[in-house]
């Protein structure tokens, strides 16, 4: 599958909180991704990961300009609204709370963009075989309030995974369970990336699950944010404790620690003032 992603000299601004004019968040980042590859992108709270997730696919908050400059392009084409080839999952896995899991997982396909280019029988063989991948076959027809975080972010998965998304894009999607369920988690999502390849951007501000699941590692800086570090990951899975704490690995997270913890020393120090 040919896909590719390209973000040209993205500068971002928003109005600053006590209305002094702007205040430029994203610096000017230059990116390209272009091949199906889960993608990891950390940074430090608030430098703009999700502002740059959203762009990726095209989002836009209301009344808000993104990017401020530059440029979207998605298979080489500029990305201008919503793309109809990018599916997005957040941390907050927002399952309708009056729909069964079953119907969770079809939901998208309510729209007309899905039953166009989805056959009816096509459907209902994507949806059962998402729900039985993420391990949920039994809990068709439970409601969201019968089932566990870790159970709903599998129904957010599994309905992103009946689209079989061409861009995939996540925004800490595990950052709300609990460390087992969220390692369980990376594991089934590995699993299904082998399965079903595409491109994935995945937000995280947890070191490991970016060593863990990535292709390649982008870091973030703040603020203005530019990217610091690009790294690539050895084609080597699983990745288990043996990998994590090779020399190579440990001076990767060291990079990687060290570029996050530039940024925490003046919100350190303002805490300090501030006690
Ligand atoms: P991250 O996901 O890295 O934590 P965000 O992209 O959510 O960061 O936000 C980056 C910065 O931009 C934050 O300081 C946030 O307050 C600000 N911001 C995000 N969205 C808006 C908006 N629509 N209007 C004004 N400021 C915003
Ligand atoms: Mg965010």
């Amino acid at each position: 599958m040919s896909v590719s992603l390209e973000l040209r000299d993205i500068v971002q601004r928003y109005p600053a909180p006590d209305g002094s004019g702007d205040v430029t968040i994203v610096g000017g980042i230059s990116l390209s991704l272009d091949r199906p590859s889960i993608n990891m992108l950390l940074g430090p709270s608030g430098c703009g990961k999700s502002t740059l997730l959203r762009m990726m696919g095209g989002v836009r908050p209301y009344g808000m300009r993104t990017p401020t400059s530059g440029e979207v392009l998605i298979d080489g084409a500029p990305c201008h609204a919503e793309h109809d080839d990018v599916v997005m999952v957040f941390q907050t896995y927002s399952n309708r709370p009056d729909l069964t899991v079953e119907q969770n997982i079809a939901l998208p396909f309510k729209l007309k963009l899905w039953r166009d280019r989805v056959s009816a029988a096509e459907r209902a063989e994507r949806i059962a075989w998402a729900m039985d991948r993420v391990g949920l076959s039994d809990r068709a027809a439970n409601l969201p309030r019968q089932l566990s975080g870790g159970q709903n972010q599998r129904v957010a998965l599994a309905r992103a995974l009946a689209l079989k998304p061409r861009i995939l894009l996540m925004d800490e999607p595990f950052g709300a369970l609990d460390a087992q369920t969220r390692s369980e988690m990376q594991l089934l999502l590995i699993k299904l990336w082998e399965e079903q390849q595409c491109l994935v951007v995945f937000v995280t501000h947890d070191v490991e699950e970016a060593l863990v699941l990535g292709d390649r590692i982008l870091v973030l800086s703040t603020r203005p944010a530019a990217l610091a570090l690009d790294l690539e990951l050895p084609d080597h899975r699983p990745r288990d404790e043996l990998w994590l704490r090779s020399t190579r690995v440990l001076n990767m997270e060291k990079d990687i620690r060290a570029v996050l913890a530039q940024r925490a020393v003046p919100d350190a120090v303002q805490s300090a003032a501030d006690a």
